[in-house]
């Protein structure tokens, strides 16, 4: 435990309602290392589901629904934001939780906050930050998430960040560097992290699918997807091409979430296991059978190669990435652009880092929006169509808003 950290009293009903309820190996409420700052005890509440209350009502948590997971919102209403993804991590993630009998409450907070840190245009955002921020020490959305939560949200007058249990802190830090950690995971962190994979690896898939990067017998020539077909026909007979792939999309959540809960279990059930035995082992416990994990792999080469390098992903890429960097350059010369907030920040940690979470923190649409503002009148998907042939103009209303 931390001394910094202090433990407030979890009421009495919480500590009872685990002890019936979760495993020994779990993350009992009642062994909390507490917050950074001293609250009042809370009267009702377990101190995760606080922290999935603060998480859930902070501003960076709102702006996950217009910012890009894979796809940016040009491209369409059908597939997944940031927001809709962490939304189906949260989902399988406490899917594995209730299997395990782990502590749902705190497996919540940490999946609503996994991806908390993303920059706009996600992972071509983040390339453009770190290099932007070289300087100051790079940018990485997992790191920016913690900063996100220990410092730029505010949920109480008296101190800066949401000031949330160290488990939760501890959780989003392994997201880091597991290897530098001096401790074992949590099994609330690990299932996080194995549902966050199993969420991205199909419905990436299905959003390309439908944006038709590729198509449905091409995803069922890779291996994974190819077993997930053979299981779903052998119980329906004559699908459609439409009704198969949904059928295979829940196929292959379903088994990969079976077959992570099996494989843990049988590490599990050896012995009357404790949560402190967790955390002396530093090799995963929450792991996918070799078979699926190898086979996971293929499908991970396969939307790197025919997904994330599509043409059209690759040109958004380019112009998210041109327009950060100017922007960039744009606020480094003149920071009165930006709100008080962040060039009160510009005294404490620097320039280019209060330019740095400014930036980080907007949606994409609000980054076309002040690129248009701070760097010219057309704004990125103008420039990403003119490729394309097709130029868009911002209007005056637009600059105006
Ligand atoms: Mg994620």
């Amino acid at each position: 435990m931390s001394s910094q950290h202090r433990s407030a009293a979890v009421p009495e009903s919480i500590a009872q309602r685990e002890a019936a309820l979760l495993a020994p190996y779990a993350t009992h409420s009642i062994t909390t290392a507490g917050r950074r700052h001293v609250e009042d005890a809370p009267r009702r509440r377990g101190p995760y589901e606080i922290d999935r209350d603060r998480i859930i009502h902070s501003a960076a948590f709102r702006r996950l629904s217009a910012k890009t997971q894979v796809f940016t919102g040009e491209m369409g209403d059908y597939h997944r934001t940031r927001l809709t993804h962490t939304l189906e991590v949260v989902a399988l993630a406490r899917r594995l939780g209730r299997a395990l009998r782990l502590n749902e409450d705190l497996i919540e907070a940490l999946a609503l906050a996994h991806d908390l840190g993303h920059p706009p245009f996600g992972h071509a955002g983040e390339d453009a930050l770190d290099e932007c921020l070289h300087e100051a020490g790079g940018f990485c959305h997992n790191r920016h998430a913690l900063r996100i939560l220990e410092v730029l949200e505010s949920c109480n007058p008296r101190f800066e960040g949401l000031n949330l249990s160290r488990e939760v802190l501890d959780g989003q830090h392994t997201r880091i560097d597991h290897d530098a950690q001096a401790q074992g995971v949590p099994l609330e962190a690990q299932v996080v992290e194995a549902a966050d994979s199993v969420a991205y690896d199909t419905h990436d898939a299905d959003d390309a699918m439908k944006l038709g990067f590729v198509t449905l017998e091409e995803m069922l020539e890779v291996p994974l997807w190819r077993t997930a077909a053979r299981r779903v026909r052998a119980r329906y007979a004559n699908l459609a091409s439409i009704e198969l792939k949904r059928a295979v999309l829940v196929e292959l959540v379903d088994w990969q979430l079976d077959d992570l809960i099996a494989r843990t279990e049988e590490r599990l059930t050896a012995g009357e296991l404790t949560h402190d035995w967790v955390l002396r082992q530093m090799a995963p416990l929450v792991t996918a059978s070799p078979e699926i994990a190898h086979e996971k792999t293929a499908v991970e080469r396969f939307l790197h190669e025919r997904v994330y390098r599509h043409p059209q992903v690759l040109v958004m890429r380019n112009r998210a990435q041109s327009s950060l960097r100017e922007m960039f350059a744009v606020l480094r010369a003149a920071p009165e652009q930006m709100p008080e907030s962040f060039r009160a920040r510009i005294a404490t940690d620097g320039l280019d880092r209060a330019v740095g979470d400014y930036l980080a923190g907007m949606t994409d649409r609000f980054t076309q929006q002040q690129y248009a503002r701070l760097c010219g009148a057309v704004d990125i998907t103008a420039r990403a169509s003119a490729a394309s042939g097709e130029l868009r103009l911002v209007s005056p209303r637009t600059l105006a808003g």
